[in-house]
């Protein structure tokens, strides 16, 4: 009997236990830290760097990159549709992302003996402008209008080819750099077999990076990721 009467005021004294006393034992437990979200910087998503304006800042030499990248800037020799050197000096930009993918694609291609060969970048906007004077009306689709730019004033648009890494020369494809007629398009049918190779091989790597072909030029390629607003007018000189 005395041992019920004892088990009966232990258990009264549990269910009466003071309520404010687990509150208290609540409030002392140390609070898990809290991460400050405002001080996080969210991870940029692509259409959030397409908005981005571009800048001569983001704008890198792809011979500093890669070295065995080939250069040929038409612009920068008379042997160009102008008839006279644009350029001052014969050097490649683009923006960083779009420079990473070329030498990313020019590395693969070397398993196949090939290289990419690089015709133009960056382009200035005085150049634009001096292009749009000097072409006939019937052939502006293959240039820009000033008015709007084009994604080589940005930095995010290369003119290139490919070239044979053992002899050095150019591979043979449907024209010549900058030949404003239809045997410039992708889609141009009665080039020769070897051609028409070639020009897929190159489409084939560039587009495996994130770039497109323009319709009209099959040395043309857009990068797909790249500030959408924004025109640069910098000469090369003015880059570091
Ligand atoms: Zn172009």
């Amino acid at each position: 009997m005395k041992i019920v009467f004892i088990f009966l005021i232990f258990a009264v004294s549990l269910a009466c236990q003071n309520p404010a006393a687990t509150t208290a034992k609540t409030e002392i437990e140390t609070p898990k830290p809290k991460i400050a979200e405002t001080n996080l910087t969210p991870s940029p998503t692509p259409s959030a760097t397409a908005k981005k304006e571009v800048s001569k800042d983001g704008l890198v030499e792809l011979i500093k990159l890669d070295d065995t990248l080939k250069l040929d800037i038409r612009y920068a020799t008379a042997n160009n549709f102008v008839g006279k050197a644009v350029y001052k000096e014969a050097r490649a930009f683009l923006q960083r992302p779009a420079a990473d993918a070329v030498v990313r694609i020019h590395q693969k291609l070397k398993k196949d003996n090939l290289g990419l060969v690089i015709f133009d970048g960056y382009r200035p906007l005085s150049a634009t402008k001096l292009f749009w004077e000097v072409t006939p009306a019937s052939k502006k689709k293959f240039v820009a209008n000033p008015k709007n730019g084009s994604r080589h004033n940005r930095g995010c648009a290369v003119d290139l080819s490919l070239f044979d890494l053992k002899t050095g020369e150019n591979l043979d494809l449907p024209t010549e750099y900058d030949d404003f007629t239809a045997k410039a398009a992708i889609d141009y049918a009665r080039a020769t077999e070897a051609q028409k190779k070639n020009r897929e091989i190159l489409r084939k790597a560039m587009e495996s990076d994130g770039f497109k072909v323009y319709a009209a030029e099959w040395w043309h390629y857009d990068f797909q990721n790249c500030p959408e607003t924004g025109i640069l007018d910098v000469q090369f000189s003015e880059i570091k």
